[in-house]
């Protein structure tokens, strides 16, 4: 009798952990709600960045400590952009190189690893970065540098499926985290800087098969597939021809390449897309839809619903990128935006609609502000670098300093909002540039930019802070300076907590309300990736990965000198509340 009840009671065991371990649509749409999990890159299809746990507060925070850390190992370090997930007391975290590790969330203790093999003529523009993982089924899906997409089991690491994206040979990189929709897997391109075509991707999660395909330049036809594959067209973004000159569309740019957030109330999933190629905005004359912009898509139907222009006929390398978070405001679902233009944006997330719209660095050369009534920025016109036919020699065009520098008030780092407190914080930037235009051709797999560039500081003190914005006033609430530029994302908790990295090595937290820095703890490599939190058995636990590297040390010019002795690292970190 007692042998059967046990076998019946170990056969109920196994079946809940079976029925755990799968990572399902329903619960996915609950990740934010769900606290013994972080199933998404954004902690919540929305991106919000918000966990409501609270056991780690300003009056417990003095007992957080480091309960393990784990190396990425070897001697490919280089900059760690990624957010972990975790599930099923597993961690899965991504690293520099296209690797990727599970791990024992508790102890640390490696469970496998896959490091995808690379071919030589990659050519990801801004380190060798990932950041991060989509969890599915019993799948661990995340994008490589080579343009591929690989599915993993989850408890072996084995590979389940594997696709190819695009050719790597001609400019097609991915490095951000797939978004899981309605039960589709969402994803974009990297290569803006190559005349690569953006484009939002499809696919089954389960075999990696495509259902649609939606590109985000202005006159490319959209696709579809049926169960066996078959390829049929899907209806042409916007207009042919109406907003670029001659041919240049087809190598437009406007790479999707931090991927997008999703609102199950809308039923759209917002992707941003990038600069319009090449740099040079005189050769393309026209708005350039829809590059820089923010792109809403029926998940359904794969359909471009609305789109809303950051920066028209973009000529200061403004990728539109950033993520669009939703947000409950009385009735209404809005979106926010701080672009790397250095505007936040607020947009009715239903009908694209702007709402509001206000700076949030402190110097911007390119506008003077954006038109609430027509939704358009007032460009200021001497501010736009020169065309260069009209120039002595035909050769460099007319040098201009511009701020925001293209690497932005605020770059790939994601922004967090509160519903607590109803704020966004936003890790910004405060740098120029000198910028000048030249002439360029495309050729396949080269860079096209037609613009030369040099980084320059504003001033001698802090590049970064982290700023509380208030969407409704545009005013800063707080703000934390940071002498290098900050490039890792945020985290908030019901804990009133703010929680974010910076170049220097520390992961810290301040009072979400004031900004007063409550703690602070030194991961020894720069943090450029976002925090996230969970708990298990009662406890909470905070994760970030370390590791110096991103855009700035590449691309930096005179800012890149300045943080040039920080130590790179691969790492990631875990904390919880010392008993
Ligand atoms: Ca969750
Ligand atoms: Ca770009």
């Amino acid at each position: 009798m007692q042998k059967k009840l046990l076998s019946l009671l170990v056969t109920a065991a196994l079946a809940s952990t079976a029925a755990h371990a799968v990572v399902t649509d329903a619960m996915i749409e609950n990740d934010a709600n769900s606290t013994g999990d972080v199933l998404s890159w954004g902690i919540g299809q929305e991106g919000q960045r918000y966990s409501p746990l609270k056991q780690i507060n300003a009056s417990t925070i003095g007992k957080l400590v480091p309960v393990w850390s784990f190396s990425f190992g070897g001697e490919k370090q280089r900059g760690q952009e990624s957010q972990p997930v975790i599930h099923n007391g597993k961690m899965f975290v991504t690293a520099s190189y296209s690797r990727i590790f599970a791990l024992d969330a508790k102890t640390g203790a490696k469970l496998w690893k896959y490091e995808h093999r690379l071919p030589d003529g990659i050519m990801p523009c801004c380190d060798v970065i990932n950041r991060g993982a989509a969890l599915y089924d019993n799948l661990v899906i995340f994008a490589t540098l080579d343009a591929q997409l690989v599915a993993l089991n989850q408890d072996s690491g084995e590979v389940v499926w594997k696709e190819k994206i695009d050719d790597y040979a001609a400019g097609y990189s991915a490095s951000a985290a797939p978004l899981i929709a309605n039960g589709l897997l969402l994803t974009g391109v990297s290569g803006g800087e190559f005349g690569v075509v953006g484009r939002v991707e499809a696919r089954n999660p389960k075999t990696g098969q495509l259902v649609w395909v939606r590109p985000v330049v202005e006159g490319h036809m959209g696709k579809k597939y049926d169960k066996d594959g078959k390829e049929s067209d899907n209806g042409v973004s916007g207009t042919p021809g109406k907003t670029w000159p001659g041919d240049l569309w087809k190598t437009g740019g406007a790479a999707t390449w931090l991927g997008g957030t999703f609102n199950k109330k809308t039923g759209l999933a917002y992707f941003g897309t990038g600069n319009p190629a090449p740099w040079n905005s005189h050769l393309r004359k026209g708005d350039n839809l829809f590059s820089t912009s923010t792109v809403a898509i029926d998940v359904k139907t794969g359909q471009i619903v609305w789109h809303y222009q950051n920066t028209p006929n973009d000529g200061w390398d403004y990728d539109g990128v950033n993520e669009f978070i939703t947000y409950e405001d009385g009735g209404n679902v809005l979106g926010g935006k701080a672009d790397r233009n250095g505007f936040f944006y607020v947009n009715d997330a239903k009908t694209g609609k702007l709402v509001n719209a206000f700076p949030f660095v402190k110097k911007i050369t390119w506008a003077t502000g954006i038109d609430l009534k027509t939704g358009r920025p007032n460009f200021d016109p001497a501010n736009r670098p020169g065309d260069p036919t009209g120039s002595a020699d035909g050769k460099k065009g007319n040098v201009v300093f511009s701020a925001p520098s293209f690497l932005g008030g605020k770059n790939q780092m994601p922004m967090a909002y509160s519903p607590d407190t109803k704020l966004f914080y936003v890790p910004a930037n405060e740098w120029g540039m000198e910028i000048w235009n030249e002439p360029v051709t495309y050729k396949k797999g080269a860079a096209y930019l037609g613009s030369g560039f040099t980084i320059k500081t504003l001033s001698d003190g802090p590049i970064g802070a982290l700023r509380a914005i208030d969407p409704k006033t545009g005013k800063i609430v707080w703000e934390a300076p940071n002498n290098a530029p900050l490039w890792g994302g945020v985290l908030t908790t019901g804990g009133n907590l703010v929680f974010w990295g910076t170049p220097e090595g520390y992961l810290q937290a301040a009072d979400a309300k004031t900004g007063k820095i409550v703690w602070k703890f030194q991961t020894g490599s720069g943090v450029v990736a976002p925090p996230v939190t969970w708990q298990d058995k009662g406890e909470q636990y905070i994760a970030v990965a370390s590791g110096w590297g991103g855009a700035v040390p590449l691309w930096g010019g005179d800012v890149a000198k300045k943080v040039s002795f920080l130590e790179q690292g691969g790492s990631v970190w875990v904390f919880k509340l010392m008993k």
